[in-house]
């Protein structure tokens, strides 16, 4: 067990803004945070810094979404930070998956298809059932390594849990017109987004996650998009928005800029709930364009 003093504030690093945004309304004032990705950077690819590693090097906790998201990246920095409160299985590392169901996992894996959603779709946190697991985990993960703080955690999660099941209601509200819509993704990250609010989000401008778009895939996105008239494209602002412009000419969409991490997009720096303000309300005003 860890002892902190009265001044003493856990340092957390987390890897990615939506987490780290969760990670910040459970922890207020008790902690000291860091986040390793830019919001507005691929989570799959980021750009390891040397600098991360100081940064690891120096935390008490680290929190990963897991589920193979930060595979490509965040092993070898902690391998290189050599810090032991943060090994995996060590109290100090916390994945936000665990808890969580995770949607389209591999029967079979097969790598050499150059799929990188190998253990299942590892974006679950864009979906609000989930954030509040990845609260409750949060929480319990400080409050476990930081005892003497553990019913500031508790009382921190009851507010947002509170704040995010209101807010659900009004988000479920205004998509509730659009169930069973098609959207287009040039990513698959929204699987979860899709299945909380009755989306239908299964065609993506890539082949496979990881996979850039190519000529004969995109033809057969067009096809499929004209038959099942699906009219909005969401982009992660990382992501390359013309190609689905040029689609979106092709077929009459409208291309919907969308971020899965608070800030990365305008008018989502608030954290979570206004990023997912911000998801719903877009899309809503898309859909309503597109009738
Ligand atoms: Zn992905």
């Amino acid at each position: 067990m860890l002892a902190f003093g009265v001044q003493a504030k856990m340092n957390v690093v987390a890897t990615t803004a939506d987490l780290a945004s969760i990670a910040k309304e459970i922890g207020g004032d008790k902690i000291t945070l860091v986040t390793l990705a830019k919001p507005t950077e691929d989570p799959h690819f980021v750009d390891a810094k040397p600098s991360f590693i100081v940064k690891l090097n120096h935390a008490d906790m680290v929190i990963e979404g897991g589920a193979e998201l930060e595979t490509g990246w965040l092993p070898a920095l902690l391998n290189q930070s050599r810090n032991d409160k943060l090994t995996a299985g060590a109290p100090g590392h916390v994945k936000c998956s665990t808890g969580v169901s995770m949607l389209d996992v591999p029967a079979t894996l097969d790598r050499s298809r150059g799929d990188i959603h190998a253990a299942g779709n590892p974006h679950f946190a864009i979906s609000p059932s989930n954030g509040k697991i990845i609260a409750q985990t949060i929480a319990a993960a400080f409050a476990e390594n930081d005892p003497a703080n553990a019913n500031a955690y508790r009382a921190n999660l009851k507010t947002f849990i509170a704040a995010l099941d209101a807010r659900l209601v009004e988000w479920q509200k205004t998509l509730a017109p659009f169930k069973g819509r098609s959207v287009v993704a040039y990513h698959d990250s929204w699987p979860y987004f899709a299945r909380e609010f009755g989306l239908k989000i299964e065609l993506f401008l890539e082949p496979k996650p990881g996979i850039p778009p190519t000529p004969s895939h995109l033809a057969e996105v067009i096809a499929k998009m004209k038959s099942e008239a699906a009219r909005v494209i969401i982009v992660d602002a990382y992501l390359n928005r013309r190609t689905a412009e040029t689609v979106a000419r092709e077929t009459g969409a409208t291309v919907v800029p969308v971020s899965q991490f608070p800030g990365g997009i305008k008018g989502t720096e608030g954290g979570y709930i206004q990023l997912l303000d911000q998801l719903v309300g877009s899309l809503a005003s898309a859909f309503n364009a597109n009738k």
